[in-house]
């Protein structure tokens, strides 16, 4: 009899799927154990949790293992509970970095989930197959499995112990793990559309305290080969334009960084030229060396959005957190090359961090915005197991952290008739920042999404530059008269401040009570709360208050402009003109149906589309047109095919329109595409 082996790295499905990502780790780990053992086992893979129960159901694993991430960890030991509940000799095992790296917190981990058997710790192919190795020889002597340590992997024994097995060396070449894609261990979930996968390296140089990936173990890049990377993903191509699957994302933590990614940006520009695929890349790029990440990735022009992520602007912050940043001045010259380029990319903050302040933090911002960046975005601080924010009491009291238990967006299901959540740590204050200061962060940070982020406004964030004035003093003026927008959008702004606070609890339980009540619980069904708070208000103004919105930013635009800038005179008729512009970009961005207009056409005085191409100085006025012109916005069939599959994928609903602005790389891909006729 063969050792039945069932793996899921599942995702929580009360509002749809929350995370959709193909399983790329299970399948790894899948592929190893196969290539191991391949008599001896036979593995089924899961990303839902129904077709987990109904294969427990119909017939019960001698293993079954999960992955334990912030975003599935309940979720994963509600199935630890269930088939422990059929029959307690079946083994369970969980791996991921939702996981301790000391062992006083390793015991905590367990004593608090009684029926998970066996935790992996650091790299999961080889101790999973530790396991499998020490179950096969045991056969029908579960008990026996325990009375040893197993390398890779930590259990309490019957006396409550933690047994540590030896710490496992990582696999130097990759290759040794089988592409779980190319033996087609992965077919199925190209029928789900789930979203590709990918890792061509694994390891990170740098050591940011805040990440578990910083740890000494993860310090070198091991890679895959050549052979193995291309192999792959032509596979993976085929299969995804015969399944219509559109986005890829690299797993990698430094895209860029070694000589081999620009050999495979040019496979996966060949791979769009032949099979169309993919539409959209999301990579982590490199840190340090930019312009090898700029020009690694130079061919895929705007699939691929680059991360600037700097975390923090402050040097003594930075200091703190283990971290180094490039220099500004280099930092502003790429991002102008990038913009030059015409492509995107963004900046990432993390708050609050040890010893910033929300001055520190807005000149961080401020910064970031008179940059040429095309997008900033804020995140608060996750407290991630295997870094001293979860793990390290001491750690907190120095700073004097604060912090809530928070719902990961999406992350909460009914199965088998029980309520399961899945909530992450979130750090809201310190010492230096209050609680206050990260409730005026949210707000700015809401503002710099509506104004500054996707592209809406690209027009004011010329015409200001042109006015010889900052764009982060334009964001924090409006971000000041956030109090004067219509009343229509005051009360959005209202309900994203209540949110901000609402979603946070003082403890996991008081989470957990609130919305097991099943009126709260409809809420979260009904997309009324537990998803991104900042997306869905953005979503909500977008769609909803689209043309408030518009003639609110450009009223307060003026006005700022007018209290600063030297010639004043013909800042209202240009003003009008980006206003009608930006308009017709964005009519219908939200609307779905087929009865859409896919061509709309409009007389303008000023030819702003030459203008827009124009460097940073060039005054709207030089590019009056006495005659006037005539510009055409379109919808291409490209974007009306992404439309028509976001309704498909996510409903013609609010958190449809969430999950679209966040997975679809960005509120500009429904903006129309305007040219002169
Ligand atoms: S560079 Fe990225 S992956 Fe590496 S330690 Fe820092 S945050 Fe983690």
């Amino acid at each position: 009899m063969k050792l039945r082996i069932y793996l899921a790295d599942l995702t929580h499905t009360g509002l749809g799927t929350a995370t959709e990502a193909f399983p790329l780790n299970i399948g790894l780990v899948a592929s190893y154990c196969l290539k191991n053992f391949k008599n001896d086992v036979e593995i089924k893979l899961f990303k839902f949790p129904e077709d987990l129960k109904k294969s427990i159901d119909e017939k019960k694993p001698h293993l079954l293992g999960c992955s334990n991430y912030s975003w599935n960890c309940n979720l994963s030991y509600h199935f630890a509970n269930y088939v422990k509940s059929i029959d307690k000799s079946i083994v369970t095992v969980f791996g991921g970095t939702n996981y301790p790296y000391d062992i006083y917190n390793q015991k905590l981990f367990h004593k608090k989930r009684p029926n998970l058997d066996i935790h992996t710790f650091y790299e999961g192919e080889k101790s999973f197959s530790k396991i499998v190795e020490t179950m096969l020889s045991n056969i029908g002597n579960v008990k026996k499995i325990f009375e040893k340590p197993i390398p890779g992997c930590q259990f309490l024994n019957k006396e409550g112990q933690l047994i540590c097995g030896e710490k496992l060396q990582r696999i130097k070449l990759l290759n040794e793990i089988p592409s779980p894609y190319v033996s087609g261990l992965l077919d199925k979930f190209f029928y789900d559309k789930l979203s590709i996968l990918v890792e061509t390296a694994r390891g990170c140089p740098f050591k940011c305290n805040f990440c578990n990936a910083g740890d000494a173990y993860y310090n070198k890049v091991n890679q895959f080969s050549n052979e193995y990377v291309e192999d792959e993903f032509t596979y993976i191509a085929k299969k995804s334009n015969k399944h219509d699957v559109r986005h890829v994302t690299l797993a990698d933590n430094n895209f860029g960084m070694i000589p081999r990614d620009a050999k495979t940006a040019e496979l996966i520009y060949s791979l769009k030229q032949k099979y169309n695929w993919p539409k959209s890349v999301t990579v982590w790029t490199g840190k340090n060396s930019k312009e090898r990440v700029i020009d690694a990735t130079k061919l895929l022009g705007d699939t691929i959005n680059i991360s600037m992520s700097v975390q923090s602007m402050d040097p003594k912050v930075l200091e703190k957190i283990s971290r180094s940043n490039i220099k500004l001045d280099h930092y502003k010259a790429i991002a102008k090359e990038l913009s030059n380029q015409g492509r995107p990319e963004h900046a990432e903050v993390i708050i609050p961090l040890p010893g910033e302040t929300f001055e520190t933090h807005v000149k961080g911002l401020s910064e970031l915005i008179d940059t040429d960046i095309s997008r900033v975005e804020v995140h608060t601080l996750q407290m991630l197991h295997g870094t001293p924010y979860a793990d390290d009491k001491k750690y907190l009291e120095k700073y004097g952290y604060q912090y809530k238990s928070r719902l990961v967006p999406l992350d909460f299901g009914k199965y088998n008739n029980d309520y399961v959540f899945d909530y992450e740590l979130a750090g809201v204050a310190t010492k230096s920042f209050s609680f206050k200061d990260y409730i005026e962060s949210r707000k700015l940070t809401l503002i710099i999404n509506l104004c500054f982020n996707g592209y809406t406004f690209n027009p004011i964030k010329k015409y200001i530059l042109s006015n010889d004035l900052r764009r982060s003093d334009w964001i924090k003026y409006i971000y000041k008269n956030m109090d004067k927008f219509d009343a229509s959008i005051n009360d959005i702004f209202e309900s994203f401040v209540s949110e901000s606070k609402s979603e946070l609890w003082d403890s996991e339980e008081e989470l957990i009570n609130n919305y097991s009540n099943e009126q709260n619980y409809q809420k979260l069904v009904k997309g009324e709360a537990g998803g991104n708070v900042t997306y869905k208000h953005m979503a909500w103004i977008f769609a909803e208050k689209s043309q408030i919105l518009i003639d609110d930013i450009c009223e307060f635009s003026k006005k700022f402009i007018k209290s600063s800038a030297k010639i004043t005179d013909s800042i209202d008729d240009e003003m009008n003109e980006i206003k009608k512009y930006i308009k017709c970009i964005t009519s219908d961005s939200f609307k779905f149906t087929n009865s859409l207009e896919v061509n709309k056409k409009f007389k303008f005085k000023y030819d702003i589309l030459s203008w827009l191409k124009t460097g940073d100085k060039i005054k709207l006025k030089d590019f009056y047109n006495k005659d006037s012109l005539i510009i055409n916005f379109e919808y291409d069939q490209d974007q009306l095919d992404v439309k028509r599959d976001a309704i498909n994928r996510y409903g013609n609903n609010m958190s449809g329109t969430v999950k679209l602005i966040q997975r679809v790389g960005g509120i500009h891909r429904f903006h129309r595409k305007a040219a002169i006729i």
